[in-house]
């Protein structure tokens, strides 16, 4: 599986799902020696069920367990230590991951009582629990979800699990976006397995799920988050930690270099969106256009494109730095602000563009 690569399945069966996007990407022949010790670190932030939008989906630990154990790998081990504040064992227990991890008998560490050893990374000196670093191949697990204080939480953030409760609570007083960014320095998943069944889009305690039925598989953990931002409607730049964490290396946050595979029912649905994307690059006049930017406008020409607006578009639409300090017809985005006509922001939310758009078509 590539770097840059997104596979994605769609669906009701989290389970059979689960055990479909391992088998696509040959996750045993990533892992190769089964000698390995495996770790798993789900997302039980607090004692909420997976369908709140808060905790992930047991039937994932499930599918992942049961994939892992049929393809021989026998040292396997589930990891967390929740929010301050909740007991891990009793958020494990509402969530449903108690029976998982009993029925395939695979033991359970409670982080929150776990021995720390000190790291230093970027000026941060960390409690880190032993038991993460002490695996071979650590598999991570978030939840899509929205953040009160970040807004938005997956794959990077995931990783606070994996610390101390005294930690913890300075991540917070420190603003959580520099330490989140320099913690994923030195404590880094080779896998992501994400749950994208029905996070809150706004908390990350859950409590207005917003249902959509996918899990993805990626391996980078800046990319993933990018792409976080956008099912989420926030571009990179209003996520501080994720810019922090390319800048430090973790990873990439050019969402405009991924790439994105559906399987299974999803495979048809995308390979159309994918054609439609094409088509509409017609309508864009891009010079050095941030990914974020970029996807807001594509997702804005989607919507015309669904209402038969896209005929009546005057002509083409300028975006990107390329065009700043230029004149022109119109533009998207404040690099354009010296266009006849253009819509501020950087970037414009999805909400504008559509409303910018369908306002040339009239
Ligand atoms: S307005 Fe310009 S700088 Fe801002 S996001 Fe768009 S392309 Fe990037």
């Amino acid at each position: 599986m590539k770097q840059n690569e997104f596979v994605l399945i769609k669906g009701t069966d989290y389970e059979e799902m689960t055990r479909k996007l391992l088998e696509e990407i040959d996750l045993a022949g990533m892992i190769g020696d089964r000698g390995k010790r495996i770790g798993i670190k789900p997302n039980l932030v607090s004692d909420s069920p997976a369908d709140e939008g808060a905790t992930t989906h047991p039937e994932i630990v499930s599918g992942l367990l049961s994939y892992l154990q049929e393809h021989g790998f026998s040292d396997l081990l589930v990891m967390e230590g929740s929010w301050v504040g909740s007991s891990t064992m009793n958020v494990m227990r509402v969530n449903g991951l108690d029976r998982v991890v009993r029925k395939y008998n695979v033991p359970f560490c409670d982080l929150q009582k776990d021995r720390t050893v000190i790291r230093e990374t970027k000026g941060f000196s960390m409690e880190i629990c032993e038991t993460a670093l002490s695996v071979d191949y650590l598999i991570s697990l978030p939840v899509l979800k929205g953040h009160m204080q970040t807004r938005v939480t997956c794959a990077l953030k995931n990783m606070k699990g994996l610390i101390s409760n005294s930690e913890k609570r300075k991540f917070h007083r420190m603003g959580l976006h520099k330490p989140i960014a320099a913690l994923n320095t030195v404590l880094r998943a080779d896998l992501f397995l994400v749950d994208h069944i029905c996070g809150d889009p706004d908390c990350e305690d859950g409590g207005n799920p917003e249902v959509r039925d996918v899990i993805f598989v990626c391996r980078d953990p800046v990319l993933c988050d990018a792409f976080a931002c956008r099912e989420l409607g926030y571009s990179v730049n209003q996520v501080e930690y994720i810019g922090l964490a390319e800048k430090y290396g973790v990873g990439s946050a050019d969402l405009s270099k991924a790439m994105f595979r559906w399987i299974g029912e999803g495979e048809t649905e995308d390979a159309e969106r994918d054609h439609r994307t094409e088509a509409l690059r017609a309508y864009i006049d891009e010079d050095s256009a941030c990914s974020a930017c970029y996807g807001m406008l594509m997702e804005a020409l989607l919507v015309l494109d669904r209402e038969g607006l896209l005929e009546w578009l005057p002509g083409k639409i300028s975006i990107g730095q390329g065009f700043r300090g230029k004149t022109g017809e119109i533009g998207f985005g404040q690099c354009t602000g010296g266009f006849r006509k253009s819509l501020q922001g950087c970037p414009p939310t999805k909400e504008e563009a559509v409303r910018f758009l369908t306002e040339l078509c009239v």
